[in-house]
């Protein structure tokens, strides 16, 4: 006989999004219980770059470019705290971020891209365009093939593997439940909350958080939302560890905390297919070297794939269900980036609070507005067939 367990909240998904959300609730005293379907699950979460990255989002969104910024300048007392609560060093630092251009015509697409978000938040967004010279003082490592860079100050960088562990230490030392091996099989709607069937047993609360990665995809329906998500595949390489010659992060190449160099990532359209290529890893490589041409002869220890979870317009889906409006669905593309604002306002939000002002749009009826970035083929995908029956 299957055991029942009660929280306040339940949240599916173990990736960063379920996770920093239930650190935030944990905190304020709510009783929380993570459901997490496991390793055979696609998790973005343990595949990503690690990037904490304000320049060039939310070029058709400025709530998107605020909402983004917003997470940003939490992310030092997000991470300071995490720190403190768990004695685990996060490799966190935020001392900004450089996007390298090769031609003029990257250049010329950076300088349109940041001048749009500036102007459409009245100028309250901090980035600067350098000239090849500049960008190589900034970064000496940098090669003659750089014509320049845009610099974004709240740009940083972080260990995902660090803060995903961090979160699930500090979980557990303030007592909530974190269930793995638990793929949800159903949710029921009952007079007081909600009722959760998974392989490892019954679940109960009060509010229920879908956090489930491209899960979302037909668990939302069970409780009258939506969530369009499709896979986009990253390819990503490390290497051997170096001494340090990166001081700032790059959107395709950084130095970890551990010496390493991680090159990424692809962005592409190929189902639930999260393998590699060798086109893929070596346009990657020769792209990294171009940039930093001391990389030629650093050896590749390690590669991967991993699944993006995107909606047709980019943009995160902040919702509760009209029909159960104790049921809410987060998911986003940028899950380490926005991990201080999931902790935050959006834990605030599950428990009640007014919704903070930038997410009143990010709802699935609102998802095709603006540049789609999914493919035509994401409307044929069943809203109710989970992913076993999509592939
Ligand atoms: C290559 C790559 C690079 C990236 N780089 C960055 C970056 O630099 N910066 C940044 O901010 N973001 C980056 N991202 C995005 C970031 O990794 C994701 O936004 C984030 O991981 C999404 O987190 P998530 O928790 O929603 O999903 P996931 O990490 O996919 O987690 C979903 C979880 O839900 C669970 N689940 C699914 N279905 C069920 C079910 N039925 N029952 C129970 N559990 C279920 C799974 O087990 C899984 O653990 C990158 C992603 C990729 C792929």
């Amino acid at each position: 006989m299957a055991s029942l367990n009660q929280a306040d909240v339940i949240i599916i998904g173990g990736g960063i999004v379920g996770t920093s959300i239930a650190w935030g609730l944990a905190r304020r005293g709510t009783r929380v219980c993570v459901l997490d379907e496991g390793d055979e699950a696609f998790r973005a979460a343990r595949g990503n770059f690690g990037l904490i990255w304000v320049q060039g989002k939310g070029a058709q969104s400025p709530s998107y470019a605020t909402w983004t910024r917003r997470a940003a300048l939490a992310w030092p007392d997000f991470a300071t705290a995490l720190q403190t609560e768990t004695g685990i060093d996060l490799q966190h630092e935020q001392r900004g971020g450089f996007s390298l251009c090769l031609t003029e015509t990257e250049l010329n697409a950076a300088c349109v891209t940041m001048q749009g978000i500036a102007e459409s938040l009245d100028g309250a967004y901090e980035y600067e365009l350098l000239e090849a010279e500049a960008t190589r003082l900034a970064l000496p490592a940098a090669g003659p093939a750089v014509r320049g860079s845009v610099y974004c100050p709240r740009d940083g960088q972080v260990s995902p593997q660090r803060l995903l562990r961090a979160l699930f230490t500090a979980l557990a030392a303030r007592g909530a439940t974190v269930q793995s091996g638990a793929a949800v099989l159903t949710i029921r709607a009952t007079g007081e909350g909600f009722r959760v069937e998974t392989a490892k047993g019954r679940y109960i609360a009060e509010r229920i958080v879908l956090a489930a990665g491209l899960g979302n995809r037909w668990l939302a329906p069970l409780v009258g939302l939506e969530a369009p998500v499709a896979p986009q595949r990253g390819q990503v390489l490390i290497t051997e560890r170096v001494a340090p010659f990166l001081s700032h992060p790059t959107m395709q190449v950084r130095q970890t905390g551990d010496g390493t160099v991680q090159i990424g990532d692809t962005k592409e359209w190929v189902g639930f297919d999260d393998g590699i290529t060798h086109g893929g890893i070596g346009n990657m490589a020769a792209r990294a070297v171009a940039c930093f041409p001391a990389l030629a002869s650093v050896k590749v220890v390690r590669t991967w794939g991993a699944l993006r979870v995107m909606t047709p317009d980019g943009l995160p889906l902040y919702e509760s269900s009209a029909e159960h409006p104790k049921a809410f669905l987060v998911t986003c593309h940028s899950g380490i980036t926005l991990a201080a604002n999931h902790a935050g306002p959006i834990a605030d939000w599950i428990l009640g609070g007014a919704g903070p002002a930038e997410i009143a749009t990010f709802r699935s009826s609102d998802s095709s507005v603006g540049l789609p970035v999914a493919p035509p083929w994401l409307d044929s995908f069943p809203l109710d067939g989970g992913r076993r029956g999509w592939g």
